[in-house]
């Protein structure tokens, strides 16, 4: 099977399913937006809880389960249904054997998180009560690490922390830390090097200047990891998704200006547009009160511009349109049009697909020349002809 990443229809907020190319199929989920009316078969929105369900696996004693879970920032749209429908704690108090397939708790084998991110998050916003529970099961897989000096630590109780906290709350955690411009390959344990690597971009460090540190805070800091997906076993470079949740416009700045001789670090085949495609990932203007006569940030476009031939862009949003609401903001549709244009890329947004009542989930194999969307939808999709770029087939060769 080929490796896939697959966008669920969530409307304005992130759920992205990654499946490697190795035996296991290993899956990464990366944000959660399961939203209380997908629960209710009256409701309006796509029941995105069956879709994870339908493409994730079991273990032995079917258990459903996602090898590794990353929250790339704590914000409801990130998080949500996380306790309705995943389970916290140790595996040991697993309490859902006897209930039926689709009304069992899901495990996460590995969570990957960031102290920093929630430290920001919590300066500017009261957090969600899955967001607290995500950080309560957050540590305590870290006490258990600590506890056993990171040996033998088990599936359930696996964590990896994104990025170094403040005053060295994180010196200690040695082989669970992950540093910033550090590149792993360990999913729930096991070494997926030559199918999955990522480099850790974000969150920044903390900032000795306390106005810094604040702006990054409002700037939606979040974990961005560029991934490397093999295509199969003789293709590690496949492809290169760069994910970095809400992070705004100074974010990608700084990493501009940080990487700008290393443009490697910022390629890209496969972009979700930050922040559901908002406008202030682009520029430090408000688009509702200034429409047209806003700027560009010349050193965030770059950042968000190192884009390899066919590049695919994937906003996460309600359908976009010409109007003044931002996220998901028309302008910032534009940009990454303009940016694509020149490698022959195509945008899509996830609420649009196939068409803006009934969106669906949208996968994307990975080749070795990057994306492209799965079969099944690009024949739909012409059949279809919602939107004309995106019967454009990618070069390949
Ligand atoms: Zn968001």
């Amino acid at each position: 099977m080929p490796a896939t990443v697959t966008f669920l229809p969530v409307g304005c907020g992130d759920m992205t399913l990654i499946q490697l190319a190795d035996q296991d199929a290993t899956t990464i989920l990366v944000d959660i937006n399961i939203r209380q009316d997908g629960d209710d078969p009256e409701g309006d929105a796509r029941d995105v809880a069956k879709d994870l369900r339908d493409r994730i696996k079991r273990d032995s004693n079917s258990r459903p389960y996602v090898d590794a879970f990353l929250l790339s920032h704590p914000d409801a749209d990130h998080i949500r249904g996380l306790e309705k429908h995943f389970h916290l704690g140790p595996v040991s108090e697993y309490a859902d054997d006897d209930k039926k397939d689709a009304d069992k708790k899901i495990i996460i084998r590995d969570i990957w998180s960031s102290p920093l991110v929630y430290r920001r998050a919590s300066k500017t916003h009261t957090l969600s009560s899955d967001a607290k529970a995500f950080n309560k099961e957050a540590k305590r897989r870290v006490q258990v690490n600590r506890d056993k000096k990171f040996e033998g630590v088990a599936v359930g109780d696996r964590i990896l922390v994104m990025g170094e906290d403040e005053n060295g709350k994180t010196d200690d955690l040695g082989p669970i830390l992950v540093k910033i411009d550090e590149t792993f390959s360990k999913v729930n344990g096991v070494n997926k090097s030559g199918y999955f690597s990522a480099l850790l971009l974000a969150p920044l460090p903390k900032q000795e200047d306390a106005e810094d540190e604040e702006n990054l805070g409002k700037n939606h800091s979040s974990v961005i990891l560029n991934i490397k997906l093999g295509a199969d076993a003789k293709t590690p470079d496949g492809c290169k998704f760069l994910t970095g949740g809400d992070a705004e416009v100074l974010i990608w700045e700084r990493l501009w200006e940080k990487h700008k001789k290393q443009k490697a670090e910022l390629e890209y085949d496969l972009l979700l547009a930050p922040h559901h495609c908002s406008w202030h990932t682009l520029s430090h203007d408000s688009w509702s009160k200034l429409r047209e006569k806003v700027n560009v940030s010349q050193d965030a476009r770059n950042a968000l511009s190192v884009a390899r031939s066919g590049a695919v862009v994937v906003a996460s949003s309600s359908p976009i349109k010409d109007d003044d609401k931002d996220p998901p903001c028309i302008r910032a549709k534009r940009e990454y049009e303009s940016i694509i244009n020149g490698v022959k890329g195509s945008f899509y947004c996830v609420g649009e697909n196939p068409d803006e009542k009934n969106p669906e989930p949208m996968t994307f194999n990975v080749t070795a020349e990057g994306v492209q969307l799965a079969t099944k939808q690009e024949a739909g999709r012409k059949a279809a002809a919602v939107i004309g770029s995106a019967a454009v087939p990618r070069a390949h060769g």
